[in-house]
């Protein structure tokens, strides 16, 4: 029922005449969110002009307004078709108009109607209406008696468990004998839905309607109740925890009166001892004794005591006091060294050198070593050697794809299940604060819009600042000035240049095939065998068999893949013996197919001829030097390019160069200009799925187009690597002992290069140049006189593509 506030009404309206007619026109007021029933009283603001109006055109005359639930409350100005043609005729008894020119209204419920016609619609609605007579029943049978106690009963219950019932309210429900007037006055107290509701004034007969309302009760009932139980649940449930909280500080009280520890006390101890045990930095003491305080506080099985636990976990168990004793011994350091690896000699000498200075002078800062190599070359063991040389710890984690720098720097407590950053982890897994730290793959480390990990890295890196390393999760800064970090990528163009200006980077390029062979024989198959129990003597390899599984059964530049087969090899063998053969087994070249399954590399099947229009480039990819096939056809066109397999925008514009470079020169070549007239020149580097870019494969791509012109085929045995010019000059490139390993690996025999990078061959391990014969050139003249053959070609094959590692390819 609807409440008004007499004080606030100033035009006090007479009231009701109960013979009044109601007229057949009236000003229609819709209304958003309550559907008014005859007999109630509701009390109403007023602020849309249209319905504004209606209220005064309504006092002016008789005070009759036509009320009507609008579909949709939330339309400002609603159409016709948006209101409930079903409504009620009502009568405002006070009105009182608000500065603001809102209007307060109370309203009553007259009767019951539907609108026939709406008559006016654009200042006000004015509408014509049908008033709906109710069906009446002189008597109640006894259905409807029992409907309505049942109804007013559900009703007390209701009011009851809300804790609205009076005596008041009940006296008013056991009055009213009528089932239409019963159902009205209940449903406009039941709190229904708008649709709801409406659904129930539109029910004309009353015992209907009283039946549809007895539903809603029964359902509304069920409710109350449920939600009744609900709240006692929880309140049962809260004053159990408080009971459970106030028990355990009593026994807690009884404990400490008798001497003896509880749990939570003895805790509390333990932290505190580790505490102390920890000898912190002072900050990091304050904060722990802080939060040690705090947890003292909290009920110990709340999930905020854990968060803390696991915090003050983190915190007793860094090492920030603790750190072992360099023992800095150069001789036995090299020997620590070359036990473990085979060759590098130039590496190990600058790592003893490193060595020696923190011998020398244990302060200084030195540069920060940076191992730049492919996959399996060794970075990870030299950096364990250098960790085992100096007696101290060995930590690594990997860098590659962070892009948060919270995976550095930790994630602020407030998140739930927040970490340290991996530095602070590793330091915790090294238990010394100065260990030998590996970052791995630095050059994959991203950025977005998570942060900056280098710019976190860095902090931790430089000596300048790296004393007070701050950590997100532990809120404090650690010292990292002891660590001795190494880090390690598989190419020096990507890491951060922030980063690169202060480290030394030391390249690891990769072995050749004696080198691979002699570390196989001394180092990878002794671990191998003693790994996979078998005794030395049980097992021989034959020279050729190793050989066959360097070039048959992997193409690295790294040993990973080699110690892998070689590995696969030992546990077959170990298999037999276990199974009780005798042994001694000897693996050779006959038997390999046997334990590895069929070769997975076929060196000689590049090589089969010289072809016309296919030259060989070399790329230096992530994974160490590559052979790079380059193929050009002449095809029936307009004199139009066609590049394909992935080039790269500065491959692409070589390719311009070099085809500006042929047709400038066209008559060198002894073919006519006209050639251009009707023919296109396609342009294709297989392994089209790998995407290839930089400038060095400029002179394969016009040897391979200017012997697809003049049909001389390109020597399979010459492979090059260049930038050209458009006039033909050949520029330095970068890589070149990588891509001289690569060249060696796919068979070649002859390395064209850049005059400019002469120099650049003392790198070149000797015996890779008695194998391979370099031949430096300034211009493509001496390119083409010494790659292409003068023969007339061969009947031409469809070139081969070659299996690549994936990865992008830098030629
Ligand atoms: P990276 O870290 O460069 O990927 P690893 O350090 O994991 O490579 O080396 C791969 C494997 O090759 C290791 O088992 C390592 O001991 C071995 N290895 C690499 N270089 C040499 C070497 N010069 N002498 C002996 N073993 C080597």
């Amino acid at each position: 029922m609807g409440e008004t506030d007499k004080d606030d009404l100033i035009s006090i309206i007479e009231e009701d005449d109960p013979e009044a007619i109601i007229p057949t026109i009236l000003p229609m007021m819709p209304v958003r969110d309550v559907v008014i029933f005859t007999d109630m009283l509701l009390p109403l603001f007023v602020g849309r002009e249209k319905s504004v109006n209606a209220i005064e055109e309504s006092i002016s005359k008789d005070r009759y307004l036509f009320v009507a639930t609008q579909i949709d409350p939330g339309i400002e100005n609603p159409k016709p078709e948006e209101i409930y043609q079903i409504g009620t005729v009502s009568r405002i008894l006070r009105m009182l108009k608000l500065p603001d020119g809102r209007v307060k209204a109370l309203v009553q419920g007259i009767a019951k109607a539907r609108i026939a016609k709406y008559v006016r619609k654009r200042s006000l609605y004015r509408v014509k209406i049908e008033i709906i007579e109710e069906p009446e029943s002189s008597t109640v049978d006894l259905e409807a008696e029992a409907l309505m106690r049942n109804v007013r009963e559900y009703s007390e219950r209701i009011l009851t468990l809300r804790g609205e019932y009076t005596n008041e309210v009940g006296s008013i429900l056991t009055s009213i004998e009528d089932p239409g007037r019963l159902a009205d006055l209940v449903a406009s107290n039941l709190r229904l839905k708008i649709d709801e509701a409406q659904a129930i004034i539109e029910i004309i007969d009353p015992f209907e309607r009283l039946k549809k309302v007895n539903n809603l009760l029964s359902h509304e009932v069920e409710l109350s109740a449920m939600q009744a139980k609900i709240q006692s649940e929880v309140k049962d449930e809260i004053s159990k925890s408080q009971k459970d909280y106030f028990l355990r500080e009593q026994v807690r009280a009884i404990h400490k009166e008798l001497g003896e520890l509880d749990e939570r006390t003895q805790e509390i101890d333990e932290y505190k001892t580790k505490i102390k045990r920890a000898k912190m930095s002072q900050d990091a003491k304050a904060e722990a004794d802080k939060q040690l305080r705090r947890l003292e506080q909290m009920h110990p099985d709340s999930a905020e005591s854990s968060v803390v636990r696991t915090y003050l976990d983190w915190m007793v168990e860094l090492p920030w006091s603790k750190s072992t004793t360099d023992v800095i011994d150069i001789k036995k350091a090299k020997s620590v060294l070359d036990k473990d690896h085979y060759g590098l000699e130039r590496i190990k000498d600058r790592i003893l050198e490193y060595l020696s200075v923190r011998k020398l002078n244990p302060q200084s800062k030195g540069p920060i070593l940076c191992f730049v190599g492919p996959p399996g070359v060794g970075k990870t063991s030299l950096g364990r050697a250098i960790a085992n040389a100096m007696k101290r710890k060995f930590v690594r984690i990997s860098l590659g794809g962070i892009r948060d720098e919270a995976e550095i720097r930790g994630h602020r407590r407030t998140y739930i299940g927040a970490l340290p950053g991996r530095i602070i982890q590793g330091l915790k897994q090294a238990g010394s604060n100065n260990p030998v730290f590996m970052m791995d793959e630095i050059d994959k480390l991203g950025a977005d819009f998570r942060g900056d990990p280098s710019s976190a890295l860095l902090e931790a890196l430089d000596p300048e600042q790296n004393f007070e390393f701050s950590d997100h999760y532990l809120n404090l800064s650690f010292d990292l000035s002891k660590v001795m970090f190494i880090l390690t990528a598989n190419i020096s163009d990507t890491i951060p240049s922030a980063l690169l200006d202060r480290m030394e980077v030391i390249n690891l390029s990769g072995y050749t095939e004696d080198e691979k062979k002699t570390i196989a024989k001394t180092h990878l198959i002794p671990r191998q065998v003693k790994e996979n129990g078998i005794k030395p003597r049980q097992i021989r390899f034959s020279d050729g068999a190793i050989v066959q599984v360097i070039n048959e059964y992997t193409s690295e530049a790294g040993l990973r893949n080699l110690e892998r087969e070689l590995g696969t090899l030992c546990r077959k063998l170990a298999r037999r013996i276990a199974e009780g053969a005798k042994g001694p087994f000897q693996v050779t070249r006959q038997s390999l197919e046997k334990y590895l399954g069929p070769p997975k590399y076929y060196p000689e099947m590049d090589k089969e001829h010289s072809q016309v229009g296919l030259s060989t480039g070399l790329a230096w990819t992530q994974v160490g030097g590559e052979v790079l096939y380059v193929e050009a056809s002449m095809i029936n066109g307009k004199g139009e390019m066609i590049l394909t397999g992935q080039l790269g925008e500065v491959m692409q514009e070589s390719a311009r160069a070099a085809l500006s470079y042929a047709r400038a020169n066209i008559d060198l070549f002894k073919v006519k200009d006209e050639i251009f007239d009707n023919r296109d020149i396609h342009i294709h580097v297989p392994a089209g799925a790998i995407p290839k870019d930089g400038p060095s494969a400029g002179i394969a791509m016009a040897t391979a187009l200017i012997s697809a012109l003049t049909e001389r085929p390109v020597n399979k045995d010459v492979a090059m690597t260049g930038e050209i010019t458009l006039r033909g000059r050949v520029l330095p490139i970068g890589g070149l002992k990588e891509k001289a390993l690569g060249a060696l690996r796919a068979g070649i025999n002859t390395v064209i290069i850049p005059e400019k990078n002469k120099r650049d061959l003392v790198e070149i391990p000797k015996n890779v140049k008695r194998k391979l014969t370099f031949v430096p050139v300034r211009n493509m003249d001496e390119v083409l006189a010494i790659a292409l053959e003068s023969a007339p070609p061969k009947k031409a094959k469809a070139p081969k593509a070659k299996k690549k590692p994936a990865g992008k390819a830098r030629s």
